[in-house]
């Protein structure tokens, strides 16, 4: 059951709000602490916080007893899907379905239609994301722009081609064949102008660095649709030059030519702090590579990588029995595969997990005809759940989760005030009951396209309350399995 919008009365910017008895963890030791939030910050973790004695009013108590308090989860990797595709998901319907997986902030990817690579795209999709009730920033996309560039100048040229030809016709003086060489050497140079820096959308990328919202370029490297697929990996260089986070969608037959670039161009900008981020790593080969490049000194806090939940906790058999629920990009491989990116996790290779959320309609997923079932499965809802549940079975340790999806989302993103329970820290908290159980069902789910590749898992580790910005904006009541969403917007983040 769910009660959607319900208000809440007083002044939730200003709220007060004291939590009771949770457990936190420091260094995967648990701490039985009470938090107070107060003007959406952390203002005291201490142990038995006394309002009478400090003279504090607070607005609502929540008793944590038997709850775990965890930094909100950081999602760097999410499809809203809005604009262009609302049929599958929109800012409201992920977000709502963020809060319900405990996260707090995410990250939108720009291949929507219109893609999210010009500025003005930019400001429709801010317009957009106000509804969204989790913190929020955006990636924005490389493109390639050559095409409308050399079909406007070579009709410009052509025009004005015409118009010397009719000049020359009339002045003898003039010779038609140092015009038309001058002209094909203009064209040339234009071209060759063109290879270097106008075959694609750097100005507005370069651009896109001064908005605090947008944290990387992502650049498809992989198979994707429309005129994301970058194929020249020269423009990769002049994008390292302008951007913080270059984000890459690459398959592993490039990996190793785009690894030594970056390695290459580390080494001549020693100053620089650009960073290169690999999203969703599958393969052995690519963790190993990734491994391998990671050990040069020069490459040290600049080269990151993520995994998708699907990635980690489903390998081809799975896929197999899913079909195509289970086509996602990169594949889903296979138990080598899926072992060798646990390891990768426990080394330290993997910083980053990120969901990858990119939901479609289950009548797409269906579609008879294979070639136009498109790539991508939901995962905000789970993607926590499935990890309290890995911890729940041994598989990690509570601290690694928080590492891996709020921690070092933060700090690779440059999220000052998050990622960290800590006094002064922005207060985007989940309460999670580690022993509760739950069974997925698609019904239940939150995201518009009402289906998960691990519905009717059962999983420990159930968030019960997410906290945005210190407002209380999700509960789970487990006696009657309803889900409360308070209508409190997030904010972009700063
Ligand atoms: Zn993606």
């Amino acid at each position: 059951m769910l009660i959607r919008g319900e208000s809440i009365n007083f002044d939730i910017q200003k709220m007060k709000l004291l939590i009771k008895n949770a457990t936190i963890y420091e260094k995967n030791k648990p701490l039985l602490t009470d938090i107070l939030v107060e003007e959406g910050v952390i203002s005291k973790i201490e142990q038995n916080i006394n309002l009478k004695a400090n003279k504090i009013k607070v607005d609502k108590i929540i008793d944590a007893t038997g709850l775990t308090a965890l930094p909100g989860m950081i999602d760097l990797h999410v499809h809203c899907r809005e604009p262009g595709a609302t049929h599958k998901e929109d800012f409201l319907t992920a977000s709502h379905a963020a809060v319900a997986g405990g996260i707090t902030t995410f990250f939108d990817m720009p291949n929507n239609s219109p893609t999210t690579s010009t500025i003005a795209a930019l400001e429709e999709k801010r317009l957009l994301a106000k509804k969204a009730v989790v913190n929020y920033g955006f990636n924005f996309g490389l493109v390639k722009i050559t095409e409308n560039i050399v079909s406007n100048d070579v009709t410009a040229d052509k025009k004005q081609n015409n118009k010397s030809d009719r000049k020359s016709k009339n002045d003898p003086k003039k010779s038609n064949t140092s015009k038309d060489k001058r002209s094909a050497d203009k064209q040339a140079t234009k071209q060759s102008k063109l290879k270097i820096d106008e075959q694609y959308n750097l100005e507005e990328a370069k651009e896109s660095q001064k908005f605090k919202c947008v944290r990387a370029v992502k650049v498809y490297l992989g198979q994707t649709t429309g005129n994301l697929m970058i194929d020249d990996l020269k423009v990769l260089e002049h994008l390292f030059l302008t951007t913080k986070i270059v984000m890459l969608h690459i398959e592993d037959d490039k990996l190793e030519e785009v690894l030594e670039l970056f390695s290459n161009y580390c080494k001549k900008n020693a100053a620089s702090k650009t960073a290169l981020y690999i999203c969703h790593v599958n393969s052995k080969k690519m963790v190993e590579l990734i491994k391998r490049y990671k050990k040069q000194k020069h490459l040290e806090d600049k080269l990151f990588c993520e995994v998708t939940p699907h990635h980690l906790f489903l390998n081809n058999e799975d896929a197999k029995m899913l079909g195509r629920l289970a086509y996602v990009k990169p594949l889903i491989l296979t138990k080598d595969d899926q072992k060798a990116l646990w390891r990768a996790l426990e080394d330290g290779t993997i910083d980053v997990i990120a969901t990858d959320h990119a939901p479609h309609t289950l009548e797409e997923k269906n579609n008879p005809d294979i070639t136009k079932v498109p790539a991508g499965m939901p995962g905000l809802e789970t993607a926590l759940p499935l990890l309290l549940n890995a911890v729940h079975e041994g598989q990690l340790a509570i601290g690694d989760v928080i590492r891996l999806y709020s921690t070092s989302p933060a700090k690779i993103f440059g999220l000052k005030k998050k990622g960290r329970l800590k006094e002064g820290n922005d207060a985007d908290i989940v309460l999670a009951q580690q022993k509760l159980r739950k069974r997925i069902i698609n019904d239940n789910l939150l995201t518009k396209c009402k289906w998960n590749a691990f519905s009717n898992r059962e999983l420990f580790g159930v968030p019960v309350y997410t906290l945005v910005n210190g407002n209380l904006v999700y509960e789970y009541d487990k006696f009657t399995d309803k889900k409360t969403l308070h209508d409190i917007k997030g904010k972009e983040v700063e």
